[in-house]
């Protein structure tokens, strides 16, 4: 497909590439709604095999993004960035630094942050550039932790929702990866919270041992369990914060919980499985909205950060999919489709809001 006719498949608004031919930096900026704001989403580096695949990548992402932003009450739009190249081979300051002079070019129409293969510490040499990147040390910090706090508001929701109940007690769990979010996200089950509550059982799947290691030596409560048995568990919730795709034809027949509630980006391998688990009566939180944490604690970096205003907000992931949730039984509709609803409602309504001059 070309530019233009993604573009207007997806109603995208810009795209740019750049070149710098001195340190070999080879990309592309996706812009594609910004009707609440600029458009924010991080870089990423990644050997595609054709330029064709980094445009499709970056429109896709950028387009998720502004759904992202906009069902998280945030007032940005969707933007990303990736870069073409070997990210063990093309790094360097100059790389970076002639990055950051075309996300200044762009005016602040996008900001950007990290993303995969890109780091913090690439991060302060595109700042040396620009104002409009986020996700900064000694800024907002590590997103994981918040990320999974988010993932523990989006968990009582679920609950909420099927038990009328959103306490933890008495609650049985399966988390799919003790990584960066995982890892957190258990700590939490295990009371870690401001509640102070605790699961019932916590089991965990994991394919990196160090991280086995770490939790049985931290958790030996924490039950570990082979990666394929962990669709089959009989729990109240399987929370994948692993990869993408792990919910397909394979494995939702295996699945015996009523709520699926994790970390994991894209977690429905196609958008049909969304209507899969509601024929089989299991609530899923929509991946966008419930792993927004960290994309709502970066946003605060914007107007100076505030740790407690940030936290109040992550904990709105609560209200925001109990709503969702709402728009999914009155319209009979799966949960995931109710999720893109709900953002682009939001932006339709901002559209309009703001359609009246008022001088400021
Ligand atoms: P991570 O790489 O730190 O953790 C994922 C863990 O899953 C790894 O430890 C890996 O060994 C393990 N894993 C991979 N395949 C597995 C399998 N088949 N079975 C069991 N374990 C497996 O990543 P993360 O930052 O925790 O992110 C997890 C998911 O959450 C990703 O989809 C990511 O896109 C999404 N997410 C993360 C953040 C964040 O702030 N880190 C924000 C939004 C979304």
């Amino acid at each position: 497909m070309k530019a233009f006719e993604i573009m207007e498949k997806f109603a995208h608004e810009q795209v740019v590439y750049f070149h710098d031919k001195e340190t070999g930096l080879k990309g592309i900026t996706c812009i594609h709604n910004t009707t609440l704001g600029p458009a924010l989403g991080g870089t990423r580096l990644w050997n595609y095999e054709s330029e064709e695949d980094a445009l499709i990548d970056v429109t896709r992402l950028a387009r998720g993004m502004t759904y992202k932003a906009a069902a998280a009450g945030l007032n940005l739009g969707g933007g990303k960035t990736v870069l073409i190249g070997d990210s063990k081979k093309v790094k360097s300051e100059g790389y970076f630094r002639a990055l950051g002079r075309f996300v200044q070019s762009l005016n602040g129409r996008y900001i950007t942050a990290e993303d995969v293969n890109t780091s913090t510490k690439d991060m302060m040499y595109i700042a040396m550039e620009t104002d409009h990147v986020v996700g900064l040390v000694g800024k907002s910090g590590n997103p994981s932790p918040v990320t999974a706090l988010g993932v523990l508001h989006g968990v009582r929701a679920a609950l909420y929702e099927k038990f009328g109940s959103d306490s933890l007690e008495g609650k049985t769990f399966a988390v799919q990866g003790a990584g960066q979010t995982g890892y957190f996200l258990i700590k939490y089950l295990l009371g870690d919270n401001e509640l102070k509550d605790k699961a019932k059982k916590v089991y965990f799947t994991e394919i990196n041992t160090d991280y086995i290691e770490r939790m049985k030596r931290e958790h030996p409560e924490v039950e570990f369990v082979n990666k394929d048995e962990i669709y089959s568990l009989n729990v109240d919730v399987f929370s994948p914060c692993a990869l993408g795709g792990v919910l397909n034809d394979d494995t939702i027949p295996l699945l015996n919980c009523p709520i699926v509630a994790g970390s994991s980006n894209n977690v429905l391998k196609e958008e049909r499985h969304g209507e899969e688990l509601k024929k089989r009566g299991i609530l899923y939180t929509p991946d966008f909205v419930i792993n927004a944490g960290g994309l709502i604690n970066v946003y605060h970096e914007l107007n100076g950060y505030n740790e407690a205003r940030a936290l109040a907000e992550v904990k709105l992931i609560f209200d925001r999919l109990l709503d969702i949730f709402k728009i999914a039984k009155e319209e009979d509709i799966p949960v995931n489709i109710a999720a893109i609803k709900f953002a682009e409602k939001r932006i339709e309504t901002m559209k309009q809001v703001r359609s009246n001059y008022i001088p400021r």
